[in-house]
């Protein structure tokens, strides 16, 4: 108890209402829950979670519907009680205090089928608020999830999805027409998937997404690590712009963009590893895609998907940056790496004209590539390395070696530099790599990759804003970037 006040200090200016979860109490704790209701003006909700719900509650019921009544009449606002509970006593005590009784389901491993019809025949009489918390696991349970938010849409009820899968319905609460949004402090993480109040109200502006609110993201997998969130939303806010962008989780690229249709989603950038598997959806591609073999972009447009690649101009413009403020010609260059991002960068440098060596892991998968742009490759073992000497002006690093939390990682810790190559790392996540900081010691120019992920996603909110994003803003972010670092 002494903790929820503490919470209460410092998050209930977030808050429209608290629910006091009393399975989460210690036993001696229990009596003192009665004093919550007292000590805020917020309307508190009461629930007793049961294991098989989620909750801790692992006593006896006949105990939780006692401790229940004796409780509810304490000031509480509202009662969540589940589907399957009988306990008139403790319905009619609510009832006559004033308490509003959520009547809830909760699904812990799945989106039950019957979703639809349980949700409307949930309450038991006019005044309750229906509930169903459950757990998307794919982005085909999600779009069964959004198509239930709109077979429901005029009813009062409580809907949302737990987990990574789910995420998008809790900030999409008001737009998707759900009574709440619960939300939990900082480490505490109450039921899988929640965030806490300060992200969920100052990076997605959870009170100001309403019906009209137009909705981005960010598609991927893994995707809850990325910056482009709180790169887009920042801008939205510098702009007041009706718009909110958001992390999905997506296991299955159609399956995915199927369920963002449905929401519907305006944007969507395109991550790992969806960037080629979204090809077949678009309708227009425009030559960034066409030249890089991959979309990391796309919008709604009339006629459907329309995609394109912000990627190669995100690489380029920090390189001509490092070059004075003009393309570099004719550079003999190393590209580290044969993924995504890779591709990215040789089609940039081959459109410079450079002459590239491509080293990779796995030769194999860098020879295909350099096949494709016409470029050549080796593996990434020590006769691979010694070619570098001969395409060093520019030396850029796309595998994922360094990141976090591997950060001493070097992904050719048998090259020494001259310290004349220009270095550049896509690696974000520390804003600076082991490897650019002995590149850096060693004399050599550097590019963190902070710079191509800012300047990708610059060019990915023109795209679906038609609006610049304000410069003062963007160095904002990227400072926030820095301290996420
Ligand atoms: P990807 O398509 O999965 O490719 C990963 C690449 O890293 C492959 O070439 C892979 O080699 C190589 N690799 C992975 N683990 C390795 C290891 N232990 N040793 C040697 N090579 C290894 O991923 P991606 O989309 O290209 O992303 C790669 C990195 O670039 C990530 O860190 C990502 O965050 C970053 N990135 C940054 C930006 C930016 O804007 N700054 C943009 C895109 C990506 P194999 O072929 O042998 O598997």
């Amino acid at each position: 108890m002494e903790r929820n006040r503490e919470i209460l200090a410092e998050y209930g200016g977030y808050a429209d209402l608290l629910e006091l979860r009393v399975d989460c109490l210690r036993a001696e704790e229990r009596p003192a829950a009665a004093e919550l209701p007292g000590v805020t003006k917020l309307p508190v909700i009461l629930a007793a979670r049961r294991v098989s719900d989620g909750g801790v509650w692992d006593g006896a019921e006949s105990e939780r519907i006692a401790y229940l009544t004796r409780l509810v009449p304490r000031g509480f606002a509202y009662l969540d009680v589940e589907e399957d509970l009988y306990a008139p006593a403790l319905e009619s005590k609510a009832r006559s205090g004033g308490c509003r009784i959520i009547r809830s389901i909760h699904d812990t491993v799945g989106v039950p089928t019957d979703l639809v019809q349980r949700l409307e025949s949930l309450a038991r009489v006019p005044d309750e608020l229906p509930k169903a918390a459950v757990t998307p696991r794919s982005s085909a349970d999600l779009r069964r999830l959004i198509a239930t938010f709109h077979s429901v849409q005029g009813m009062e009820k409580i809907l949302l999805g737990m987990g990574e899968h789910g995420f998008c319905t809790r900030v999409l609460a008001g737009k998707l027409g759900s009574f709440l949004c619960y939300s939990s402090a900082p480490g505490l993480n109450a039921a899988p998937g929640h965030t806490d109040p300060r992200t969920l109200c100052d990076v997605y502006r959870f009170k100001n997404v309403r019906q009209s609110t137009e909705v981005f993201g960010v598609m991927g997998n893994p995707v809850s690590h990325s910056m482009s969130p709180r790169i887009h939303n920042t801008g939205f806010a510098a702009l007041d712009l009706d718009a909110v962008y958001l992390p999905f989780l997506a296991d299955d690229a159609p399956e995915f963009v199927r369920a963002a249709e449905l929401i519907p989603v305006r944007g969507l950038s395109v991550t790992i590893p969806h960037k080629r598997a979204v090809l077949p959806l678009l309708s227009i591609s425009d030559s960034a895609v066409r030249h890089v073999g991959a979309c990391n972009t796309m919008k709604a447009g009339p006629h459907g998907w329309e995609g394109t690649n912000t990627d190669m101009e995100g690489f380029l413009g920090p390189l001509r940056h490092a070059f004075g403020g003009t393309t570099p010609q004719r550079l003999r260059a190393t590209v580290i790496g044969a993924g995504g991002a890779a591709r990215a960068v040789v089609a940039g440098l081959v459109s410079c004209g450079a002459d590239v060596l491509v080293l990779n892991r796995t030769p194999e998968h860098a020879s295909e590539l350099a096949a494709e742009f016409g470029v050549t490759s080796s593996g990434l073992d020590d006769a691979g390395v010694s070619r570098i000497t001969g395409y060093r002006d520019l030396i850029v690093q796309t595998t994922s070696v360094g990141m976090e939390p591997n950060d001493s990682d070097d992904p050719v810790p048998g090259y020494e530099f001259s310290g004349r190559e220009v270095v550049y790392d896509l690696v974000y996540k520390p804003p600076v790599t082991a490897f650019l900081s002995r590149a850096a010691l060693a004399g050599c120019r550097t590019i963190p990759g902070g710079r191509m992920l800012l300047a990708q996603a610059l060019a990915q909110f023109t795209y679906f804003t038609g609006r610049e994003y304000p410069r003062e803003t963007a160095q904002k972010a990227m400072l926030s970037h820095a301290d996420n670092g």
